[in-house]
């Protein structure tokens, strides 16, 4: 299990450089199965690979009740996104007990590399949608904190709950 980095952990600040599959830096698919169970031990839906102090360009978004559709995506790329939004709330998990609603795409077509290294579409809408946008901000060193005003992140710190306490 790898541990995450909580903010303001200065890694939450860098823009991730691409995975290298011609030369990779370490096997892709040893770290797509630790993220996962990272993600899932934590009760996380998305967690990005500098969350868990690795320099890479690359995150894992899945489902508890769907753990074995759970994945890594590489180098991803948003390709078109919608010009309506969505207000949904985000949690973070370098951010323990901190909930806030955030204004997103309502839907985005993207492109990644899977942890083979092939090329994959597809499209993405509703939570998955904001949970595939949120995680890629991490990867250009962007925080949901930096996505609203300091008066409502203000807001959101004081209404947060220490993480023993959430659910
Ligand atoms: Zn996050």
């Amino acid at each position: 299990m790898l541990k995450i980095v909580n903010f303001p952990d200065t890694i939450l600040r860098e823009k991730m450089p691409d995975f290298d599959f011609e030369n990779p830096s370490q096997d892709p698919k040893a770290l797509e199965k630790e993220m996962i169970e990272t993600m899932f031990a934590n009760a996380g839906m998305g967690l990005a690979a500098n969350q868990v102090n690795q320099r890479v360009r690359m995150f894992v978004m899945g489902h508890k009740d769907m753990p074995e559709a759970a994945q890594a995506f590489f180098n991803p790329v948003v390709i078109a996104a919608t010009e309506d939004v969505q207000n949904l709330e985000e949690a973070c998990l370098s951010f323990p007990g901190i909930y806030v609603d955030i204004k997103r795409p309502t839907a985005i077509k993207a492109r990644w590399q899977n942890s083979s290294g092939e090329f994959q579409e597809g499209e993405f809408r509703g939570y998955e949608c904001k949970c595939f946008l949120h995680e890629l901000d991490h990867l250009e060193g962007i925080v949901f904190k930096d996505r609203v005003s300091t008066i409502k992140w203000a807001m959101s710190v004081k209404k947060s709950k220490p993480k023993n306490k959430r659910k």
